[in-house]
């Protein structure tokens, strides 16, 4: 296991879609440990595999803060079967620094996914966990939080990140929520 180098917008390996994993084997498993390790150092509540730039369907979740590693999610290829309802939440990414929006989800979905143990297992989820599920799995499809708000809040944003690497201070401001 090892800390891995968590990318930031704008790179490019965020905007790829991510391939499906054929064969759970040591290497994914390893992988997977990497980034829970990664996920709960950083500290977030999520992270997926194109944030440490591994094109591969794979997300590592836990949004339980009062028990760290109790309820631990690895899963592999996950899919949203069924999505209902509305949330706004107020988001933030690992990959995005020093930046948070309110985004709007599905309030609930069912997502299916195969665990390191090759067993396909369905999750119902709601408030966060329903949202960092909708979020990692948008890494997944090469997608960001920001490209789910307006273009001027992102084009904003943009302008704001610039100064921030001109200034030489993008590399020490995480943001506050962190999926
Ligand atoms: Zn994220």
């Amino acid at each position: 296991m090892a800390l891995l180098k968590i990318r930031k917008f704008p790179d490019d390996v965020l905007k790829h879609p991510a391939e499906p994993v054929e064969n759970i084997d040591g290497k994914l498993n390893t992988l997977l440990d990497s980034m829970a390790q990664t996920m709960y150092a950083a500290p977030g509540v999520g992270l997926a595999a194109p944030q440490v730039g591994e094109s591969s369907r794979v997300i590592v979740l836990d949004t339980d803060h009062e028990n760290p590693g109790k309820h631990l999610l690895k899963l592999i290829n996950p899919k949203i079967v069924e999505a209902e309802g509305k949330i706004v939440w107020e988001e933030g990414c690992l990959s995005v620094i020093d930046y948070t929006a309110d985004v709007e989800r599905a309030a609930r979905v069912l997502v299916r996914a195969w665990t390191p143990e090759q067993k396909e297992i369905e999750i119902e989820a709601d408030d966060l966990l329903a949202v960092a599920l909708q979020h990692e799995i948008d890494h997944l499809d090469g997608k960001l939080f920001i490209d789910r708000i307006s273009r001027i809040k992102r084009e904003l944003y943009r302008r704001k990140l610039k100064k921030l690497i001109r200034e030489g201070k993008a590399d020490d401001r995480p943001s506050s929520v962190r999926i």
